[in-house]
């Protein structure tokens, strides 16, 4: 078994990436900014149904800064690289996002090869792939990269586009041998595991809270534990040096298709889950008081399929569908009290 570095284990993707390593039988370790947020993240690894003592060990470490990496990566067979900041608010700067992703990415590949780790597995994210590009009918693939010479970018999108490009650069010119897989997912659905909520689910919380409709959105989804299970593939499958790889279950949502689900399989607790779609009007008018509004107006309409063929047929991978995905979140918001009573 291996010592694998998950950095970011406070966060949604990287406590259900530590409790599937954990269940392989790997020796993990946990980058967090503060270590006093190591019981946090025990008991998000409990509710998950692991509680695995000293196979797991805790690290401080910021992306923007180089105190605390060395000691995490030393001695690391593999490191999945998962933290970047993915506020539900937009930044004063885009430079409080883009700083902290590509410093951060590039900091984790720099120690990584000085201590002759063997692989990075990357979180990227859809926003590097499908941004900036006119509609299109064909689904999106690996080969596509946003573009970053459109203006209006949302700036969480460039900081994850940029970020991307910098790793797959950083390995051409001075990677060695170390090698790097990316994961690029949509937007990741499925149990959370504690109180602090990923920017994808506040969105399932939102609604079943009470929103006054469904604007017109449309995206892919995920299941966090399908995202987890390809970044452990990634991470050791010989073919995945080198690539990226989308992770997204199936054909994009709207948010009046969450809503239908939410409302089919959540019986009372949906109550307050919106049944009308809004008018595009409406929230542009919304989006001239509010900045996170804004960044949604141009997606409006917009429907961006992508293909989840080359994970399937390279690594095996095969995703629950969008339906538990949604279904998952929704269940847990109850478990765990995080809805309206
Ligand atoms: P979370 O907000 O739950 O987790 C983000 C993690 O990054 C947290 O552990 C956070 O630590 C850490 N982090 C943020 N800024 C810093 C920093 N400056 N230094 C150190 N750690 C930092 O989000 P997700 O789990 O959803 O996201 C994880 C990754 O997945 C990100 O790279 C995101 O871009 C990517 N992703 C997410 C998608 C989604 O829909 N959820 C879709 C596509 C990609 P702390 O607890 O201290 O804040």
């Amino acid at each position: 078994m291996s010592t694998v570095l998950v950095t970011g284990g406070s966060g949604f993707i990287g406590s259900h990436c530590i409790l599937q390593l954990l269940a392989q039988g790997h020796q993990v370790r946990t980058t967090v900014r503060s270590l006093k947020r190591e019981p946090d993240v025990r008991a998000m690894l409990k509710e998950g149904g692991a509680e695995p003592g000293e196979r797991l060990s805790f690290f401080a470490a910021d992306l923007v800064n180089d105190a605390g990496w060395h000691d995490a990566v030393a001695g690391c067979d593999y490191v999945l690289h998962v933290a970047s900041p993915f506020p539900a608010t937009t930044p004063q700067h885009e430079d409080e996002l883009i700083i902290p992703a590509r410093e951060g990415a590039l900091r984790a590949l720099r120690h990584a090869r000085d201590c002759g780790v063997k692989r990075v597995v990357l979180t990227s994210s859809f926003a590097a792939v499908g941004y900036g590009h006119p509609p299109r009918g064909v689904p999106f693939t690996e080969a596509d990269w946003t573009n970053l010479d459109d203006l209006s970018l949302p700036a969480y999108v460039k900081s994850k586009a940029i970020a991307e490009r910098a790793a797959w650069d950083f390995i051409a010119r001075e990677g060695e041998a170390l090698e790097l897989a990316v994961v690029n997912p949509v937007a990741v659905f499925g149990p959370v595991l504690g109180p602090d909520l990923s920017t994808s689910v506040y969105l399932v919380q939102r609604m079943m809270n009470g929103l006054p409709g469904c604007p017109r959105l449309y995206f892919g989804g995920v299941d966090v534990r399908d995202v987890a299970d390809l970044h452990l593939r990634a991470m050791t499958d010989p073919a995945a040096k080198g690539e990226r790889f989308l992770a997204i279950a199936g054909e994009c949502m709207s948010i009046l298709d969450i809503a239908n689900i939410l409302k089919a399989r959540m019986g009372d607790a949906a109550r307050r889950v919106p049944s009308r779609q809004l008018p595009d009007w409406v929230v542009r008018v919304g989006a001239l008081f509010d900045p996170g509004l804004r960044q949604l107006v141009p997606q409006l309409g917009m429907i961006k399929n992508a293909s989840n063929e080359k994970a399937r047929r390279v690594l095996g991978w095969t995703p629950r569908s969008n339906e538990e995905a949604i279904v998952g979140t929704a269940e847990s918001l109850l478990r765990l009290k995080l809805l309206k009573g």
